[in-house]
């Protein structure tokens, strides 16, 4: 048994690429991107909706929809040069790695913005673990993580994702950015900040009272 999918390697490009972009004229091949075996295209012009990639009949495949939608969204994020990261916040970036080490770890795609190295993590089955999550933070190591989990990208067309994983915002988490909201103090951090306030205040009156004792207390009254 072996699930059909949108998405296929190009055998002469070495791209993900949609069914939608497949010319099936061309007589290109197409690879499953889990189990590698040659796939057949299902392109009918009568019947748009589908279009998707086949395995041969004896082929055994352990790859799911999630798993496709994965691999094509990591190709979305290394064929672009420009990303959603926050509201209103757009990075550009070059130099895109697929399968990049961070320490003991892997990353979906590894990119360059504004001279730092940014992971970028897709979230569509599999979440970040929170040790590295941790490793991220620990070390301020930037990484985007694409919330890909939402089931009627499963189905989507190509524009679809391309802006969920490119031009949503929502659906983007920061993870090792020096964050600007700022940090709820604690009770001890409070109490410490109310006692400075209190020395500061009384400093400033008996600055204040030895000042105005300088200036109107008469200085030839004692005699
Ligand atoms: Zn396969």
């Amino acid at each position: 048994m072996a699930a059909s999918t949108i998405y296929a390697r190009q055998q002469s490009t070495g791209r993900v690429v949609h069914v939608e972009d497949v010319v099936k004229k061309t007589g290109d091949g197409y690879r499953c991107t889990v189990c590698e075996s040659q796939l057949i295209v299902v392109k009918s012009e009568a019947r748009k909706r589908d279009w998707h990639f086949r395995h041969q009949e004896d082929a055994i495949c352990a790859g799911t929809r999630n798993d496709f939608l994965h691999e094509f969204a990591k190709q979305v994020v290394a064929d672009n040069t420009s990303i959603m990261i926050a509201q209103s916040k757009r990075i550009g970036y070059s130099n895109p790695r697929m399968e990049a080490a961070f320490q003991s770890y892997w990353s979906d795609v590894l990119i360059d913005s504004e001279d730092k190295d940014v992971h970028v993590e897709i979230v569509v089955t599999h979440d970040l673990g929170t040790e590295k999550t941790r490793a991220y933070e620990k070390s301020n190591t930037k990484c985007v993580r694409i919330d890909l989990t939402e089931p009627a990208l499963l189905t989507a067309d190509k524009q679809a994702i391309i802006d969920a994983v490119l031009n949503q915002w929502d659906n983007k988490t920061l993870i090792g950015w020096q964050q600007v909201a700022p940090r709820e103090l604690s009770f001890w951090e409070k109490a410490a900040l109310a006692a400075v306030i209190t020395v500061l205040v009384a400093f400033a009156f008996a600055l204040l009272e030895w000042f105005f004792n300088l200036l109107f207390r008469p200085r030839y009254s004692r005699r």
